[in-house]
């Protein structure tokens, strides 16, 4: 069973920031935002956010945020 790292607390994965290079934070899974989500649904249906296309079995959508210069990015972080 895979899991995603960073929403179970094992976070490991460092990106930087394409802007400036800081080592950027974690805020959370992009879905977590979305209203109409639904942890219920069929996981077979790919998931878009943002138009991004990703597979929820097999990768999970952050944002990140650079407290440095203040730019948010989406990183797909693969399960483990
Ligand atoms: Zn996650
Ligand atoms: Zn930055």
């Amino acid at each position: 069973m895979s899991f995603c790292p960073n929403c179970n607390g094992m976070n490991e994965n460092m990106y930087t920031c394409s802007t400036c290079a800081a080592e950027m934070i974690d805020t959370g899974k992009v879905v977590d935002y979305l209203d109409n989500y639904s942890p219920y649904l069929d996981m077979s249906i790919l998931e878009q956010v943002d138009g991004v296309q990703h597979d929820p079995t097999s990768s999970c959508i952050h944002l990140y945020y650079c407290s440095s210069c203040g730019e948010d990015y989406r990183i797909e972080v693969p399960y483990v």
